[in-house]
């Protein structure tokens, strides 16, 4: 099933062929109306024309998030502002947001991938989509909705919180699709169980999950949990918001980036060059049809790999794999790089840990010290020292085995560790701390 069968499965070289025209275009644009694009093409030596075939993307200067917030609020607009009909902006945890816009036409674009985005998680027309993303500057809620409307299902825009609620409306108004993070979605299931409620007598189907990284073995977690077919889609609201890439129902391996809009390239975040299909790197998206705020070769901080491979769901768009954390995110614990993502696969791999983890690092007489606090089944707690005591053992003993770097694991009771109902806190940095 396809929303757009035409575009969804045009032949490589007619894909690759629309590619270059579309970023000529976007070249042509920033160049004459964005003077921080001017300023940087100039520097690199490069005009517009000079760009020939998709190869010469590579030469192209990167833009960073610092870029954005240099130029804040609306300094990297294309376009002048009686035309922007919607503005976003992302909270940084530091400083200014980075603000977006989007003209008609962008919203109209991304309503289209978003409704993409549905039909190839197996969502059609006829689904009750039950959208707690948060609604509001974030573009989860209001990226989802124009998606899910675009499709013509029926969309009840929850947004975040009030979790009880969120329970009563799914149970009572049938809903068939969850929208949220992968995280909210264990939140809520434990809220369920603590009700009382059984989302096995639920009538959700899919579950489509973003904002956040998260591992194979949550998947498995949460599809046991809430009885559905989950889903990871991916996005950020530099480039568009919720609908940049999904996995299809088909395959769940790899994410489909929408390449009629995206160029998407995978670099070594260290030094820039480019790196072959498969290998991991950080994602870099060039836009092609954004008219508001396009971006050339932004630098999105995911890590990921590419994958050019056809897929069986008949899309021939690249698929990006699951993002395995974000080179911010990354950990550096004594010389060795940790994604909160790799130590979560670990846990979740082990029988009686359940999904709630908090990592905190730290630095003691100049040594970098990792401890590694995860909820356990509350029967463990009722049971002898000796149990507790091994499997903190064997939890250090595989983190060792697998990363590389040795960690001090505490085993708390269910429900010790905060909950989020948006994106989850999964580390604390003491190090650096007075
Ligand atoms: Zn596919």
């Amino acid at each position: 099933m396809f929303y757009n069968e035409e575009f969804e499965t045009l032949p490589r070289q007619a894909l690759e062929a629309l590619q270059l025209k579309r970023l000529k275009q976007t070249l042509e644009r920033v160049y004459a109306n964005v003077p921080f694009y001017k300023g940087a093409l100039d520097k690199a030596g490069i005009r517009p024309d000079d760009v020939k075939g998709l190869d010469d993307l590579k030469k192209l200067p990167f833009t960073y998030k610092q870029d954005m917030r240099d130029s804040y609020p609306y300094g990297l607009f294309a376009v002048p502002m009686e035309d922007i009909v919607r503005i976003h902006a992302s909270s940084g945890t530091t400083g200014k947001p980075t603000v977006v816009g989007y003209t008609r036409k962008d919203i109209d674009t991304w309503s289209e991938l978003m409704a993409r985005s549905f039909v190839a998680s197996g969502v059609h027309k006829g689904d009750i989509i039950h959208n707690a993303y948060g609604y509001g500057l974030f573009t989860g809620g209001l990226g989802a909705h124009y998606g899910a409307e675009r499709l013509g299902a029926s969309v009840i825009p929850m947004s975040g919180g009030n979790t009880k609620k969120q329970i009563m409306i799914m149970q009572d108004f049938g809903s068939t699709v969850l929208t949220c993070t992968p995280s909210y979605s264990l939140f809520m299931a434990e809220a369920a169980r603590e009700e009382g409620i059984n989302f096995q007598e639920l009538s959700l189907r899919v579950g489509i999950f973003g904002a956040e990284p998260w591992s194979e073995a949550m998947r498995i977690e949460i599809e046991e949990k809430l009885n559905l077919c989950a889903i990871d889609i991916y996005g950020l609201s530099e480039i568009m918001g919720p609908g940049v890439a999904i996995e299809c129902c088909e395959e769940k391996r790899g994410l489909h980036i929408w390449e009629d809009h995206f160029i998407p390239e995978i670099i070594n975040p260290d030094t820039g060059e480019v790196l072959p299909e498969g290998e991991p790197g950080e994602l870099v998206i060039t836009t092609i049809t954004k008219e508001g705020i396009p971006l050339l070769r932004y630098r999105t901080r995911d890590i990921t790999s590419i994958n050019y491979e056809p897929c069986s769901c008949g899309r021939t768009h690249a698929r990006i794999a699951r993002m395995s954390g974000r080179s911010d995110d990354m950990l550096i614990i004594r010389g060795v790089n940790v994604f909160p993502s790799q130590i979560e696969s670990i846990l979740m791999g082990i029988e009686g840990v359940e999904p709630h983890y908090l990592l905190i690092v730290d630095r003691k007489d100049n040594l970098d010290t990792l401890e590694v606090q995860v909820e356990v089944d509350e029967s463990l707690f009722s049971d002898e020292v000796k149990i507790l005591q091994a499997l903190s053992s064997l939890i250090e003993k595989q983190i060792k085995e697998m990363l590389g770097v040795t960690c001090k694991v505490r085993l708390v009771e269910p429900r010790t560790i905060a909950r989020s109902e948006g994106k989850a806190k999964r580390v604390i940095d003491n190090r650096g701390k007075a």
